[in-house]
Formats: C-alpha cells, structure tokens, sequence
C-alpha cells in the first residue's frame, strides 16, 4: 500500500514512511491511496476465523509490501493480546468494552501496534530512535505501555509536575526500562513546546534520532479496525441497521471507523459523541467549522478544541457536507447529563460506565429520538470507569472496583527525573541520552 497526503502536495510514501514520519512533509495527515472492500464470502469467514488470523487479514493489504506476513504475524498477535468484550444492555443495545488491555482504556490497540511496527521499521537503523511523547495525562501511559520493553526504541515522556492525577502518573513513571519520564515544572504547554523545538532543532536532530507517537500516525489508526470486527464477530445477526456511537475527541477512533466501514463492514451511521467540545457536531448541523480552545469537562480525554484528524474526516467524503452527513451523526453532551446517564444507566442496567463511554450512550439515545426507525446501537466503551473514580462516585455513589493491574501499579515506586521548563536543560539531557 502506498500513502499520500491528505494535502495532496507530498510524495507518495510506503507505511514505513509513513508511521516513522508521522506528518507528511506538506503538513498533511497520511491516508491510504486506496481501501479495498472484502467479499461477503471473505466477511463471513471473518465471523469464524480466530480473531488473530481475522485482524492479520483486515490489516494485510495495508501493509503490503512494507512488512514481511512473517512481521505482521508477530505484531498482530503481540499488540492485541487482550479481549474485546461485548455486553448488551438490551436487545438494541450493546456495548463494546475496549478496555481490558495494559492502561484500560482503547489507546492500547493503537500503541501497542505502533510500538511493534516502528520496532520492526527500524530495526536496520544502527541509531536507537527516541520517541518523544508530551502528556497530559492518558497518551502517556498508553505509549509507554505500548513501547515498553521493544528493542531499539527508547521512549522520554514530558509531563507537567503536579497537573495530572496520581493513577495517570503512575501508570507510566514506575515502568524503567526503555521508558523515561520527565516531570517538568511547567504547563502542558511547556511539555508541548519543548518536544516541538526538539523537532525543529537541526543540530539536534544530526545527532539524535527523533519520532514522534501522537495520535495522527497512521501506525495507531489501523489496528483500531480491528474492533469493529471483533463487533461484527460477536452481535447478533439483526436485520436492522447499526447505528455505532464513538466517544470523540480527536477523531482517531471514528476515522478507524469508516475504514472499517469501507472495508465491508455493515454500518449504517456513526454518531460523533462529544462533550460541550462539540465543533464536529456543530459542523454536521451547521456546515460551518469553527476550532476553539478546549473547555474542562468530566470527560476529560475528549477536550478538544480543534481535532487532529477532521482533515481525514473531510478526505474520506472527498471535503463535501452532504457525504460527511451521510455517514456521521454528532452530539454534544454536557457534564450534568453525563453524570445523570451515568446514573441510569447504572439503575437500569447495573452497569457502571465511565464518562467517555456515557458521552457514547447519550449520542446514541439523541439520534434514536431524531430517528425513530428500527436500529440496533452500539457504544465504544472507551476507558475502564477505575480510571474516573472520582466521576463515577459522584455519579453513582459508590466507587467502580478497582482492577488488580491498576492497584499494583499505585503500590509502585515513582521513577520520574524532574527537570525544568527550560530548553537548554531539555536538549542536554537528550544529547546524553
Ligand atoms: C483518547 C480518548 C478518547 C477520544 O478518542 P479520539 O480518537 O481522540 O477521538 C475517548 N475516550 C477516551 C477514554 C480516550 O482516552
């Protein structure tokens, strides 16, 4: 498979190309030239096969010739090593749990593939590559998890001292090995600016080998196809439509989505399920886009002001109003009713979910009110409700039991180097490492 730019104004690219830059060189996003639609035949075997063997076959021809099958094998069966679990509610109403990899939450499929991919890429390279990842709080952890313990790839995480809650910080400062954490006395902002002059700094850049792992690389946008799979393999053959509801922030997962869709899976309508950042669904009522500063809220994963990956969203409806409309539904939710459909849900279900998720489950009752047709629904469980203790207690009056991965790793000792905001002192411990 070959890669272009959604800008249209850099070379075509092999993956490798692609996952190592991250952005193309036009300041565009990477997409694939071309996404090839299964048979039904090869569909209803996905049913069947064993999940590894189906992910392996859904990811092929995207990483034809780059990586031997041999390769991708590996790296298939070593990044998805975790369940997708589906827990229907009700008959028209399912959820799928992403969050039973290594950091609870569904980064893992998309970090944990990349970390493997790039380690095969680079394995010719006679330098270590550094990945460098600032955090605010979840990238970090699912990153580093991701990377730990893969040869030739050192990680240096930047996160802001004392912004970020203690579960987040653990989950990623107790790890050693290939994985640093720098606890700098500064903002997000500083942790961001500091990773970009890095980038930009041509010296730096002779001497070091730099790459970055946010959430435009396409290494992490294709493993998350798989789940929509996973969903496919474990419904019930309905003879409705699906209506699948994405708990959107960036809008990584709900691009995956819609290549999932273009590879032949049966989807009538994703609904873009937003906190009060709501620009998409604004966009899709209004047709007008309008990028903002982010604003606080409980889910705090989706406070995004201007999504990295609306250029892709545009692409695949080649940029017109009408196609984007066809094929997404938005949503916004605010902190009340998320706290309260945390509450029924629980009631009526004896189900505990975490914000992310109730965003997802309120996009899916707003558009069954607009559509009052026949449709099953189901909602991407984005994040284990242990890593939102404190909403779901406020929510529900009790805390979600706390798995054993996420008390284990409390009980850790913190590894964190500080360091200051300054670039100088940035570059220095870069040059040395
Ligand atoms: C990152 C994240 C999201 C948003 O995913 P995007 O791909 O950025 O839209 C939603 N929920 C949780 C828990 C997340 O960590």
């Amino acid at each position: 498979m070959r890669y272009r730019s959604t800008v249209r104004n850099a070379p075509l690219t092999s993956l490798r190309g692609a996952v190592l830059r991250g952005l193309a060189p036009d300041g565009g996003l990477y997409m694939p030239v071309e996404i090839a639609r299964h048979s039904p035949e090869e569909l209803e075997e996905f049913r069947r096969l064993p999940f590894t063997e189906v992910c392996f076959r859904v990811v092929k021809p995207f990483a034809t010739p780059d990586v031997p099958e041999e390769v991708l094998w590996q790296v298939v069966s070593e990044a998805i090593n975790f369940p997708v679990k589906l827990v229907s509610l009700s008959p028209g109403l399912h959820i799928l749990e992403l969050f039973h990899g290594p950091t609870l939450a569904f980064k893992d499929f998309g970090a944990r593939f990349m970390a493997r991919l790039m380690g095969y890429f680079v394995r010719s390279e006679t330098r270590p590559l550094t990945v460098l990842v600032a955090t605010s709080g979840d990238t970090g952890s699912a990153v580093a998890h991701g990377f730990l313990g893969v040869p030739g790839i050192r990680v240096v995480i930047l996160y802001p001292s004392k912004r970020i809650s203690e579960a987040q910080e653990k989950q990623f400062t107790t790890l050693g090995e290939n994985i640093t954490a720098l606890e700098v006395a500064g903002t997000f902002d500083d942790c961001q600016r500091l990773v970009k002059q890095a980038f930009s700094d041509a010296d730096l850049n002779k001497r070091a080998f730099l790459s970055s792992a946010n959430s435009i690389n396409i290494g992490r946008l294709l493993p998350q196809m798989f789940y929509h799979v996973a969903a496919y393999r474990q419904l019930p053959v309905a003879s409705v439509p699906l209506i699948v509801s994405v708990p959107s922030g960036n809008f990584g997962n709900l691009t995956a989505g819609i290549f999932a869709k273009r590879i032949g899976l049966p989807v009538e309508k994703f609904v873009a399920a937003t906190n009060i950042n709501d620009v998409v669904p604004e966009y899709l009522r209004t047709g007008e886009y309008h990028p903002r500063p982010a604003t606080a809220t409980y889910s705090n994963a989706m406070d995004v002001g201007n999504p990295n990956n609306f250029p892709r969203l545009l692409d695949l409806s080649r940029s017109r109003l009408e196609y984007v409309q066809k094929e997404i539904w938005g949503h916004g939710a605010t902190d009340e009713e998320t706290l309260r459909e945390m509450r029924v849900v629980y009631e009526r279900y004896g189900y505990i979910c975490d914000p992310h998720t109730a965003v997802g489950v309120l996009g899916w009752e707003a558009y069954k009110h607009e559509h009052p047709k026949p449709a099953q629904g189901l909602v991407l469980a984005t994040a284990h409700p242990a890593k939102f203790a404190d909403v779901v207690t406020k929510a529900i009056g009790t805390a979600p039991p706390l798995p054993d991965r996420l008390a284990a790793c409390l009980k850790r000792a913190k590894l964190s180097l500080p360091i200051s905001s300054a670039y100088d002192d940035f570059k220095q411990f870069l040059s040395g490492h």
